[in-house]
Protein backbone atom coordinates (compact mmCIF):
# COMPACT_ATOMS: atom_id res chain seq x y z
CA UNK A 1 0.00 0.00 0.00
CA UNK A 2 2.76 2.48 0.89
CA UNK A 3 3.83 2.66 -2.19
CA UNK A 4 0.80 4.09 -3.48
CA UNK A 5 2.46 7.53 -2.50
CA UNK A 6 5.77 8.63 -3.18
CA UNK A 7 8.13 10.21 -1.30
CA UNK A 8 11.20 11.67 -0.98
CA UNK A 9 12.74 14.45 1.59
CA UNK A 10 14.95 17.11 -0.03
CA UNK A 11 15.63 18.67 3.20
CA UNK A 12 17.20 15.15 4.61
CA UNK A 13 19.88 15.72 2.39
CA UNK A 14 21.36 19.28 3.98
CA UNK A 15 22.50 17.20 6.71
CA UNK A 16 22.38 16.42 10.50
CA UNK A 17 22.66 19.38 11.66
CA UNK A 18 19.23 20.72 10.02
CA UNK A 19 16.54 17.90 11.74
CA UNK A 20 16.21 14.70 13.99
CA UNK A 21 15.07 11.50 13.02
CA UNK A 22 11.59 11.05 14.73
CA UNK A 23 9.26 8.64 15.48
CA UNK A 24 5.30 9.43 15.18
CA UNK A 25 3.72 8.67 18.06
CA UNK A 26 0.15 7.12 17.07
CA UNK A 27 -3.03 7.12 18.09
CA UNK A 28 -4.67 3.94 19.25
CA UNK A 29 -8.01 4.21 18.71
CA UNK A 30 -8.18 6.98 15.93
CA UNK A 31 -10.90 8.72 14.46
CA UNK A 32 -11.19 9.85 10.86
CA UNK A 33 -12.98 13.37 11.18
CA UNK A 34 -12.43 14.92 7.72
CA UNK A 35 -10.38 14.22 4.42
CA UNK A 36 -10.35 17.31 2.25
CA UNK A 37 -10.35 15.67 -0.94
CA UNK A 38 -10.60 18.92 -3.09
CA UNK A 39 -6.76 18.94 -2.03
CA UNK A 40 -6.13 15.49 -1.95
CA UNK A 41 -7.19 15.59 -6.03
CA UNK A 42 -4.88 18.39 -6.66
CA UNK A 43 -2.02 16.69 -5.01
CA UNK A 44 -3.60 13.60 -7.19
CA UNK A 45 -3.51 11.27 -4.05
CA UNK A 46 -5.46 8.06 -4.34
CA UNK A 47 -6.16 6.90 -0.81
CA UNK A 48 -9.57 6.14 0.84
CA UNK A 49 -10.52 6.82 3.93
CA UNK A 50 -9.02 3.74 5.64
CA UNK A 51 -6.16 4.60 4.34
CA UNK A 52 -6.05 8.36 5.58
CA UNK A 53 -7.24 6.88 8.77
CA UNK A 54 -4.22 4.80 9.30
CA UNK A 55 -1.37 6.68 7.65
CA UNK A 56 -1.97 10.33 8.98
CA UNK A 57 -2.96 8.73 12.53
CA UNK A 58 0.61 7.06 12.83
CA UNK A 59 -0.67 3.58 12.65
CA UNK A 60 1.19 2.85 9.09
CA UNK A 61 4.04 4.26 7.62
CA UNK A 62 4.92 5.42 4.11
CA UNK A 63 7.80 3.99 2.70
CA UNK A 64 9.50 8.04 3.87
CA UNK A 65 12.01 9.08 6.33
CA UNK A 66 10.06 10.72 8.94
CA UNK A 67 11.98 14.08 10.11
CA UNK A 68 11.47 17.36 12.37
CA UNK A 69 13.05 20.55 11.76
CA UNK A 70 15.17 22.77 14.14
CA UNK A 71 14.91 26.25 14.50
CA UNK A 72 14.36 29.41 16.54
CA UNK A 73 12.66 32.09 16.45
CA UNK A 74 11.30 35.81 17.85
CA UNK A 75 8.71 35.03 20.55
CA UNK A 76 7.09 38.71 21.19
CA UNK A 77 9.92 40.29 20.77
CA UNK A 78 12.68 37.85 23.00
CA UNK A 79 14.84 35.61 21.21
CA UNK A 80 14.46 32.17 21.63
CA UNK A 81 17.40 30.14 20.47
CA UNK A 82 16.33 27.17 20.06
CA UNK A 83 12.30 25.93 19.44
CA UNK A 84 11.96 23.59 16.33
CA UNK A 85 9.11 21.37 15.02
CA UNK A 86 7.92 20.47 18.74
CA UNK A 87 5.03 18.13 17.63
CA UNK A 88 5.46 18.09 13.99
CA UNK A 89 6.72 15.46 11.79
CA UNK A 90 7.67 16.02 8.54
CA UNK A 91 6.64 12.74 6.30
CA UNK A 92 8.41 14.23 3.17
CA UNK A 93 7.75 15.54 -0.40
CA UNK A 94 5.39 14.49 -3.02
CA UNK A 95 4.54 15.51 -7.02
CA UNK A 96 1.49 15.88 -8.48
CA UNK A 97 1.86 15.19 -12.21
CA UNK A 98 1.96 19.01 -12.70
CA UNK A 99 5.35 18.22 -11.39
CA UNK A 100 4.35 20.64 -8.20
CA UNK A 101 6.13 19.28 -5.37
CA UNK A 102 4.35 19.12 -1.67
CA UNK A 103 5.90 19.02 1.69
CA UNK A 104 3.12 16.55 3.94
CA UNK A 105 3.52 17.38 7.87
CA UNK A 106 1.88 15.56 10.78
CA UNK A 107 0.67 18.11 13.70
CA UNK A 108 0.13 16.94 16.89
CA UNK A 109 2.09 13.69 16.37
CA UNK A 110 3.99 13.43 19.43
CA UNK A 111 7.22 14.62 21.02
CA UNK A 112 9.83 15.26 19.43
CA UNK A 113 13.61 16.66 20.85
CA UNK A 114 12.22 19.93 19.93
CA UNK A 115 9.07 19.60 22.56
CA UNK A 116 10.82 21.38 25.37
CA UNK A 117 8.22 20.90 27.71
CA UNK A 118 5.37 20.19 25.61
CA UNK A 119 3.62 17.20 25.40
CA UNK A 120 4.06 17.14 21.28
CA UNK A 121 0.20 16.71 21.09
CA UNK A 122 -2.66 19.36 19.87
CA UNK A 123 -6.16 19.04 21.20
CA UNK A 124 -8.77 19.34 18.74
CA UNK A 125 -9.80 22.65 18.93
CA UNK A 126 -7.26 23.61 17.80
CA UNK A 127 -7.26 21.56 14.81
CA UNK A 128 -10.16 22.48 14.20
CA UNK A 129 -9.57 25.74 13.48
CA UNK A 130 -6.19 24.82 11.87
CA UNK A 131 -8.24 22.77 9.62
CA UNK A 132 -10.90 25.10 8.63
CA UNK A 133 -8.56 28.27 8.54
CA UNK A 134 -6.13 27.44 6.45
CA UNK A 135 -8.83 26.25 3.79
CA UNK A 136 -10.72 29.44 4.43
CA UNK A 137 -7.80 31.66 3.50
CA UNK A 138 -6.67 29.44 0.26
CA UNK A 139 -10.08 29.93 -1.23
CA UNK A 140 -10.43 33.75 -0.55
CA UNK A 141 -6.76 34.05 -2.50
CA UNK A 142 -4.54 34.26 0.76
CA UNK A 143 -1.32 32.67 0.28
CA UNK A 144 -1.10 29.70 3.02
CA UNK A 145 -0.11 26.10 4.11
CA UNK A 146 -3.38 23.56 3.23
CA UNK A 147 -4.45 20.90 5.58
CA UNK A 148 -5.78 17.59 4.04
CA UNK A 149 -7.17 15.58 6.77
CA UNK A 150 -8.39 15.76 10.35
CA UNK A 151 -7.71 12.96 12.71
CA UNK A 152 -9.38 12.37 16.04
CA UNK A 153 -8.40 10.26 19.12
CA UNK A 154 -9.98 9.20 22.66
CA UNK A 155 -6.47 10.16 24.27
CA UNK A 156 -6.62 13.10 26.89
CA UNK A 157 -4.14 15.99 26.95
CA UNK A 158 -4.68 18.46 29.48
CA UNK A 159 -4.40 22.26 28.59
CA UNK A 160 -6.95 24.24 30.63
CA UNK A 161 -8.65 21.71 31.14
CA UNK A 162 -8.76 18.31 29.95
CA UNK A 163 -9.06 18.04 26.33
CA UNK A 164 -9.11 15.69 23.21
CA UNK A 165 -6.05 15.23 21.07
CA UNK A 166 -6.04 15.17 17.39
CA UNK A 167 -3.58 15.18 14.35
CA UNK A 168 -3.87 17.29 11.14
CA UNK A 169 -1.67 16.65 8.08
CA UNK A 170 -0.60 20.01 6.48
CA UNK A 171 0.62 20.97 3.19
CA UNK A 172 2.81 23.22 1.61
CA UNK A 173 5.17 23.33 -0.56
CA UNK A 174 7.99 24.44 2.56
CA UNK A 175 7.47 24.69 5.98
CA UNK A 176 10.91 26.75 6.32
CA UNK A 177 10.37 29.76 8.56
CA UNK A 178 12.59 32.56 9.30
CA UNK A 179 13.53 31.20 12.44
CA UNK A 180 15.28 28.02 10.63
CA UNK A 181 17.75 31.13 9.25
CA UNK A 182 18.17 32.68 12.89
CA UNK A 183 18.80 29.05 14.35
CA UNK A 184 21.74 28.68 12.30
CA UNK A 185 23.49 32.59 12.27
CA UNK A 186 22.31 32.92 15.79
CA UNK A 187 24.32 29.58 16.64
CA UNK A 188 27.33 31.16 15.06
CA UNK A 189 27.05 28.65 11.92
CA UNK A 190 26.99 30.78 8.85
CA UNK A 191 27.95 27.95 7.14
CA UNK A 192 24.82 26.11 7.68
CA UNK A 193 22.85 29.43 7.15
CA UNK A 194 24.51 29.76 3.68
CA UNK A 195 23.76 26.14 2.83
CA UNK A 196 19.92 26.69 3.56
CA UNK A 197 19.82 29.63 1.74
CA UNK A 198 20.88 27.78 -1.28
CA UNK A 199 18.91 25.25 -0.78
CA UNK A 200 15.66 27.33 -0.57
CA UNK A 201 17.16 29.31 -3.34
CA UNK A 202 17.38 26.42 -5.91
CA UNK A 203 14.19 25.15 -4.73
CA UNK A 204 11.83 28.02 -4.51
CA UNK A 205 13.32 31.05 -6.24
CA UNK A 206 15.54 30.04 -8.50
CA UNK A 207 15.25 33.39 -10.88
CA UNK A 208 16.92 34.93 -8.08
CA UNK A 209 20.60 32.81 -9.44
CA UNK A 210 20.31 34.83 -12.74
CA UNK A 211 20.92 38.32 -11.10
CA UNK A 212 24.45 39.58 -9.76
CA UNK A 213 23.61 38.82 -6.37
CA UNK A 214 21.35 36.09 -5.97
CA UNK A 215 21.06 36.48 -2.13
CA UNK A 216 20.01 40.16 -2.65
CA UNK A 217 17.22 38.96 -4.85
CA UNK A 218 15.92 36.26 -2.35
CA UNK A 219 15.61 38.45 0.21
CA UNK A 220 14.08 40.57 -2.21
CA UNK A 221 11.42 38.39 -3.11
CA UNK A 222 10.83 37.25 0.36
CA UNK A 223 9.62 40.59 1.17
CA UNK A 224 7.72 41.22 -1.91
CA UNK A 225 6.07 38.26 -0.97
CA UNK A 226 5.11 39.00 2.79
CA UNK A 227 4.37 42.70 1.75
CA UNK A 228 1.43 41.02 -0.21
CA UNK A 229 0.39 39.02 2.10
CA UNK A 230 0.17 41.24 5.14
CA UNK A 231 -1.98 43.50 2.09
CA UNK A 232 -4.27 40.81 1.92
CA UNK A 233 -4.48 40.24 5.79
CA UNK A 234 -5.48 43.79 6.28
CA UNK A 235 -7.68 43.85 2.89
CA UNK A 236 -9.73 40.44 4.29
CA UNK A 237 -10.21 41.31 8.13
CA UNK A 238 -7.47 38.53 9.25
CA UNK A 239 -5.45 38.89 12.07
CA UNK A 240 -2.82 36.21 12.75
CA UNK A 241 -2.65 36.57 16.17
CA UNK A 242 0.88 35.20 16.76
CA UNK A 243 3.34 36.84 14.47
CA UNK A 244 6.55 35.61 15.94
CA UNK A 245 9.60 34.60 13.57
CA UNK A 246 8.97 30.97 13.91
CA UNK A 247 5.39 31.67 12.36
CA UNK A 248 6.64 33.21 9.67
CA UNK A 249 7.36 31.19 6.10
CA UNK A 250 10.10 32.01 3.86
CA UNK A 251 7.69 31.28 0.84
CA UNK A 252 5.20 34.07 1.98
CA UNK A 253 2.60 32.03 3.23
CA UNK A 254 0.00 32.13 6.32
CA UNK A 255 1.53 29.38 8.64
CA UNK A 256 0.60 28.14 12.06
CA UNK A 257 -2.60 28.87 13.24
CA UNK A 258 -3.25 29.38 16.85
CA UNK A 259 -5.51 32.22 18.08
CA UNK A 260 -6.49 33.50 15.09
CA UNK A 261 -9.44 36.00 14.27
CA UNK A 262 -11.63 37.16 10.88
CA UNK A 263 -13.31 40.37 12.18
CA UNK A 264 -16.22 40.95 12.71
CA UNK A 265 -16.74 44.79 13.13
CA UNK A 266 -13.73 46.75 11.61
CA UNK A 267 -11.81 47.51 14.18
CA UNK A 268 -7.79 48.32 14.29
CA UNK A 269 -7.19 47.69 17.81
CA UNK A 270 -8.41 43.67 17.88
CA UNK A 271 -6.49 41.57 19.43
CA UNK A 272 -7.72 37.83 18.71
CA UNK A 273 -5.24 36.25 21.56
CA UNK A 274 -6.15 37.12 24.74
CA UNK A 275 -2.53 36.23 26.48
CA UNK A 276 -1.51 39.38 23.52
CA UNK A 277 -1.90 41.63 26.84
CA UNK A 278 -0.05 44.68 25.33
CA UNK A 279 -1.56 44.05 21.68
CA UNK A 280 1.50 43.89 20.16
CA UNK A 281 -0.15 41.43 17.18
CA UNK A 282 -3.23 43.39 17.23
CA UNK A 283 -4.85 43.37 13.73
CA UNK A 284 -3.67 47.10 12.72
CA UNK A 285 0.23 46.11 13.98
CA UNK A 286 0.24 43.46 11.33
CA UNK A 287 2.49 45.69 8.85
CA UNK A 288 5.02 46.94 10.93
CA UNK A 289 5.18 43.88 12.64
CA UNK A 290 5.92 41.99 9.14
CA UNK A 291 8.51 44.44 8.60
CA UNK A 292 9.84 43.71 11.45
CA UNK A 293 10.26 40.31 11.54
CA UNK A 294 11.48 40.72 7.61
CA UNK A 295 14.14 42.76 9.92
CA UNK A 296 15.10 39.61 11.86
CA UNK A 297 15.40 37.72 8.70
CA UNK A 298 17.94 40.03 7.43
CA UNK A 299 19.90 39.63 10.64
CA UNK A 300 19.92 36.22 10.35
CA UNK A 301 21.19 36.37 6.36
CA UNK A 302 24.22 38.28 7.59
CA UNK A 303 26.31 35.55 6.39
CA UNK A 304 25.01 35.64 2.51
CA UNK A 305 23.88 39.23 2.36
CA UNK A 306 25.25 42.04 4.36
CA UNK A 307 22.69 44.49 5.97
CA UNK A 308 23.64 47.93 4.42
CA UNK A 309 22.06 45.86 1.57
CA UNK A 310 19.30 44.00 2.85
CA UNK A 311 18.48 47.15 4.61
CA UNK A 312 18.00 48.96 1.11
CA UNK A 313 15.96 46.52 -0.17
CA UNK A 314 13.63 46.45 3.58
CA UNK A 315 12.98 50.03 2.66
CA UNK A 316 10.90 48.72 -0.22
CA UNK A 317 8.62 47.18 2.22
CA UNK A 318 6.64 49.96 3.54
CA UNK A 319 5.48 51.37 -0.34
CA UNK A 320 5.00 47.91 -1.45
CA UNK A 321 2.58 47.10 1.16
CA UNK A 322 0.97 49.97 1.22
CA UNK A 323 0.34 49.65 -2.57
CA UNK A 324 -1.19 46.23 -2.57
CA UNK A 325 -3.38 47.32 -0.04
CA UNK A 326 -4.63 50.28 -1.42
CA UNK A 327 -4.68 47.63 -4.77
CA UNK A 328 -6.73 45.22 -3.25
CA UNK A 329 -9.28 48.09 -1.50
CA UNK A 330 -9.80 49.99 -4.50
CA UNK A 331 -10.89 46.91 -6.25
CA UNK A 332 -12.80 46.06 -3.56
CA UNK A 333 -14.71 49.27 -3.65
CA UNK A 334 -15.35 48.51 -7.62
CA UNK A 335 -12.67 50.58 -8.67
CA UNK A 336 -10.16 50.14 -11.85
CA UNK A 337 -8.65 53.03 -12.32
CA UNK A 338 -5.99 54.15 -10.02
CA UNK A 339 -6.09 57.79 -8.97
CA UNK A 340 -4.01 59.54 -6.54
CA UNK A 341 -7.44 60.86 -4.55
CA UNK A 342 -8.42 56.45 -3.77
CA UNK A 343 -6.49 56.73 -0.46
CA UNK A 344 -8.11 58.73 1.11
CA UNK A 345 -11.47 57.93 0.07
CA UNK A 346 -10.43 54.67 1.22
CA UNK A 347 -9.38 55.78 4.46
CA UNK A 348 -12.46 58.07 5.25
CA UNK A 349 -14.90 55.04 4.37
CA UNK A 350 -12.68 52.68 7.23
CA UNK A 351 -13.01 55.24 9.68
CA UNK A 352 -16.81 55.21 9.33
CA UNK A 353 -16.52 52.11 9.61
CA UNK A 354 -14.62 52.04 12.48
CA UNK A 355 -16.23 54.92 14.09
CA UNK A 356 -19.74 53.08 13.86
CA UNK A 357 -18.53 49.32 14.37
CA UNK A 358 -19.81 48.00 11.45
CA UNK A 359 -19.55 44.49 10.23
CA UNK A 360 -16.69 44.49 7.93
CA UNK A 361 -17.21 41.41 5.61
CA UNK A 362 -21.06 42.17 5.43
CA UNK A 363 -20.47 45.85 5.04
CA UNK A 364 -18.25 45.44 1.64
CA UNK A 365 -20.39 42.70 0.52
CA UNK A 366 -23.73 44.74 0.53
CA UNK A 367 -21.96 48.00 -0.94
CA UNK A 368 -20.80 44.88 -4.39
CA UNK A 369 -24.86 46.17 -4.82
CA UNK A 370 -24.51 49.45 -4.65
CA UNK A 371 -26.33 51.61 -7.53
CA UNK A 372 -25.39 55.16 -8.37
CA UNK A 373 -29.39 56.33 -8.71
CA UNK A 374 -30.90 53.02 -7.56
CA UNK A 375 -32.06 52.08 -4.04
CA UNK A 376 -29.34 51.60 -1.79
CA UNK A 377 -31.38 51.24 1.59
CA UNK A 378 -29.98 47.87 2.39
CA UNK A 379 -26.20 49.23 2.75
CA UNK A 380 -27.95 52.23 4.87
CA UNK A 381 -29.37 49.55 7.23
CA UNK A 382 -25.70 48.61 8.19
CA UNK A 383 -25.03 52.10 9.54
CA UNK A 384 -25.74 53.66 12.46
CA UNK A 385 -25.39 57.29 11.07
CA UNK A 386 -26.16 57.22 7.63
CA UNK A 387 -25.85 61.23 7.24
CA UNK A 388 -22.02 60.94 7.61
CA UNK A 389 -22.37 57.82 4.97
CA UNK A 390 -24.01 60.29 2.80
CA UNK A 391 -21.37 62.47 2.91
CA UNK A 392 -18.97 59.79 1.87
CA UNK A 393 -21.08 58.21 -0.52
CA UNK A 394 -21.13 61.84 -2.79
CA UNK A 395 -17.53 61.52 -3.36
CA UNK A 396 -17.90 57.81 -3.87
CA UNK A 397 -20.23 58.51 -6.78
CA UNK A 398 -18.45 61.26 -8.29
CA UNK A 399 -15.13 58.82 -8.16
CA UNK A 400 -17.79 55.48 -10.03
CA UNK A 401 -18.40 58.44 -12.67
CA UNK A 402 -14.79 59.10 -13.29
CA UNK A 403 -14.65 55.35 -14.60
CA UNK A 404 -14.78 54.75 -18.02
CA UNK A 405 -17.69 51.99 -18.10
CA UNK A 406 -18.24 50.26 -21.32
CA UNK A 407 -21.48 52.80 -22.85
CA UNK A 408 -22.21 54.12 -19.58
CA UNK A 409 -24.51 56.74 -20.64
CA UNK A 410 -26.05 54.25 -23.07
CA UNK A 411 -26.31 51.38 -21.01
CA UNK A 412 -25.72 52.71 -17.06
CA UNK A 413 -28.01 49.24 -16.04
CA UNK A 414 -25.80 46.83 -17.66
CA UNK A 415 -22.47 48.84 -16.29
CA UNK A 416 -23.53 48.80 -12.67
CA UNK A 417 -24.26 44.93 -12.81
CA UNK A 418 -21.03 44.20 -14.44
CA UNK A 419 -19.38 46.45 -11.26
CA UNK A 420 -21.45 44.36 -9.13
CA UNK A 421 -20.26 41.12 -10.39
CA UNK A 422 -16.52 41.87 -10.32
CA UNK A 423 -16.41 43.65 -6.89
CA UNK A 424 -18.33 40.30 -5.33
CA UNK A 425 -15.22 38.18 -6.54
CA UNK A 426 -13.19 40.08 -3.99
CA UNK A 427 -15.53 40.82 -1.32
CA UNK A 428 -16.28 37.34 0.74
CA UNK A 429 -19.73 36.37 1.69
CA UNK A 430 -18.88 33.73 3.77
CA UNK A 431 -15.49 34.25 5.93
CA UNK A 432 -14.42 31.87 8.97
CA UNK A 433 -16.02 33.53 11.61
CA UNK A 434 -14.66 33.15 15.62
CA UNK A 435 -18.35 31.68 16.05
CA UNK A 436 -18.82 29.47 13.68
CA UNK A 437 -15.40 27.70 14.01
CA UNK A 438 -17.19 27.69 17.93
CA UNK A 439 -20.11 26.18 17.01
CA UNK A 440 -18.02 23.48 14.76
CA UNK A 441 -15.82 22.66 17.71
CA UNK A 442 -18.45 22.46 20.34
CA UNK A 443 -20.23 19.94 18.38
CA UNK A 444 -17.13 17.84 18.04
CA UNK A 445 -15.71 18.28 21.47
CA UNK A 446 -19.32 17.15 23.34
CA UNK A 447 -21.45 14.71 21.06
CA UNK A 448 -18.48 13.80 18.15
CA UNK A 449 -20.78 15.23 15.57
CA UNK A 450 -18.17 16.42 12.44
CA UNK A 451 -20.65 17.23 10.58
CA UNK A 452 -20.46 20.84 10.99
CA UNK A 453 -17.13 20.50 10.52
CA UNK A 454 -17.40 19.39 7.14
CA UNK A 455 -20.06 21.72 6.22
CA UNK A 456 -18.35 24.73 7.67
CA UNK A 457 -14.99 23.54 5.00
CA UNK A 458 -17.83 22.99 1.92
CA UNK A 459 -19.43 26.73 2.45
CA UNK A 460 -15.90 28.04 2.83
CA UNK A 461 -14.19 26.53 -0.30
CA UNK A 462 -16.90 29.20 -2.27
CA UNK A 463 -16.09 32.04 -0.15
CA UNK A 464 -17.73 34.60 -3.00
CA UNK A 465 -20.52 32.62 -4.22
CA UNK A 466 -24.27 33.26 -3.01
CA UNK A 467 -25.20 29.91 -1.74
CA UNK A 468 -28.68 30.76 -0.30
CA UNK A 469 -28.61 27.59 1.60
CA UNK A 470 -26.15 28.95 3.81
CA UNK A 471 -27.03 31.95 4.06
CA UNK A 472 -27.15 32.16 7.71
CA UNK A 473 -23.46 31.12 8.09
CA UNK A 474 -22.76 34.78 6.20
CA UNK A 475 -24.20 36.75 9.07
CA UNK A 476 -22.42 38.59 12.19
CA UNK A 477 -21.79 36.91 15.74
CA UNK A 478 -24.71 35.72 17.54
CA UNK A 479 -24.85 36.99 20.92
CA UNK A 480 -23.32 34.83 22.68
CA UNK A 481 -20.40 34.70 20.68
CA UNK A 482 -19.49 38.38 20.76
CA UNK A 483 -16.20 39.01 22.00
CA UNK A 484 -15.43 35.38 22.37
CA UNK A 485 -11.89 35.09 23.43
CA UNK A 486 -9.50 32.97 22.22
CA UNK A 487 -6.56 30.97 24.46
CA UNK A 488 -3.17 30.73 23.22
CA UNK A 489 -3.07 27.11 24.53
CA UNK A 490 -3.28 24.42 21.69
P1 LIG B 1 3.47 27.74 18.40
O1 LIG B 1 3.20 28.79 19.44
O2 LIG B 1 2.39 26.71 18.29
O3 LIG B 1 3.86 28.31 17.09
O4 LIG B 1 4.72 26.90 18.96
C1 LIG B 1 5.94 27.46 19.39
C2 LIG B 1 6.92 26.35 19.65
O5 LIG B 1 6.45 25.48 20.67
C3 LIG B 1 7.19 25.46 18.45
O6 LIG B 1 8.52 25.06 18.51
C4 LIG B 1 6.27 24.30 18.68
O7 LIG B 1 6.70 23.12 18.05
C5 LIG B 1 6.33 24.16 20.19
N1 LIG B 1 5.12 23.55 20.75
C6 LIG B 1 3.90 24.11 20.86
N2 LIG B 1 3.04 23.27 21.45
C7 LIG B 1 3.72 22.15 21.73
C8 LIG B 1 3.39 20.91 22.35
N3 LIG B 1 2.17 20.65 22.80
N4 LIG B 1 4.36 19.98 22.44
C9 LIG B 1 5.59 20.22 22.00
N5 LIG B 1 5.97 21.35 21.43
C10 LIG B 1 5.06 22.32 21.28
MG1 LIG C 1 4.59 27.92 15.53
Amino acid sequence: MSSKVKFINSYEKLGEEYFSRTKIEAFDRPELIDVNYELAAELDLELNDQEYLEYFSGNKNFDSSVISTVYAGHQFGSYVPQLGDGRAHLLGEIENIKGETFELQLKGSGKTPYSRFGDGKAVLRSSIREYLASEALHHIGIPTTRALCLIGSDENVMREGMEKAAMVTRVSPSFIRFGHFEFFTHSKKPEQTKILADYVIDKFYPQAKSFEDKYEKFFYEIVIRNAELVAKWQAFGFAHGVLNTDNMSILGLSIDYGPYGFLDNYHLGFIPNHSDYSGRYSFGHQPQIIHWNLYALANALTPVLPLDKSGEVLQLFGAHFLRSYIDLMREKIGLKQKKDTDKKLIQDLLHILAEQEIDYTIFFRKLCDYRINGDNSEIYKELKKVDIFKEWESHYQKRLLQEVWPDLNKNAEKAEEERSMQMKKVNPKYILRNYLAETAIKQATFVQDYSEIKKLRKILQHPFDEQPEYEPYASSPPEWARGIELSCSS
